[in-house]
């Protein structure tokens, strides 16, 4: 059999599907007793429960799911210092680059990283470090990473990259987010 290659995945854009996309592609992995980690790096820290957390919860160690993010930056009433979202970001790198290097994922999530990385008028956390990390992860590792706006040159170091685009959204009529289907 060949030995795999592990794939660097993007799924950016602006259409809703991005975290879905990256959840369908650990659902395959568990299916077939991979293990996988999720890194979020947002949620956290928010009062809705994501399914993925419950599941997690039931298929650890196999699957695990870890909030480190202080939850939404500069919107929705954040009032929390900006340093605290940089210390938070950083670390969930320091903790990616530790987990991954341990060698025992199939399969990493590195779910919003993209907005860590620069979004309306803040950036959390260094393209040269996520880059360097993509540089040197265990080549039979699969890692994606989420988020609006990927950076060029993290595009061009992937090997598949989607864009979701938005044809219709429910929040647009004022349908606000489901259980199940958003969180
Ligand atoms: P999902 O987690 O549902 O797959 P996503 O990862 O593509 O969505 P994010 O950019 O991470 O989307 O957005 C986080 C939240 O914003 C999600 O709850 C999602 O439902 C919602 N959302 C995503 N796309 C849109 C959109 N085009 N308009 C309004 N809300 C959106
Ligand atoms: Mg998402």
């Amino acid at each position: 059999m060949a030995a795999r290659k592990g794939l660097i995945i993007v799924y950016t854009g602006d259409g809703k599907g991005k975290t879905s996309a990256a959840l369908g592609a650990a659902m395959r992995s568990l299916g077939h007793g991979f293990r996988v980690l999720i890194i979020q790096f947002f949620k956290g820290d928010w009062p809705i429960t994501y399914g993925e957390l419950e599941l997690a919860r039931q298929l650890h160690p196999k699957f695990e799911v870890l909030q480190l993010g202080r939850g939404f930056v500069k919107i929705m009433g954040d009032k929390k210092p900006f340093e605290e979202h940089v210390e938070a970001a950083k670390a969930a790198l320091t903790l990616t680059r530790e987990r991954m290097f341990s060698g025992e994922y199939d399969l990493i999530i590195l779910d919003e990283v993209n907005y860590a990385l620069g979004y309306m008028d803040f950036k959390l956390i260094e393209l040269a470090d996520v880059l360097e990390l993509l540089r040197t992860k265990p080549p039979e590792m699969h890692i994606i990473l989420t988020g609006r706006n990927a950076p060029p040159e993290v595009v061009e170091m992937a090997d598949l990259v989607t864009e979701m685009r938005e044809v219709k959204h429910p929040m647009k009529r004022g349908i606000p987010a489901q259980k199940g289907i958003d969180y």
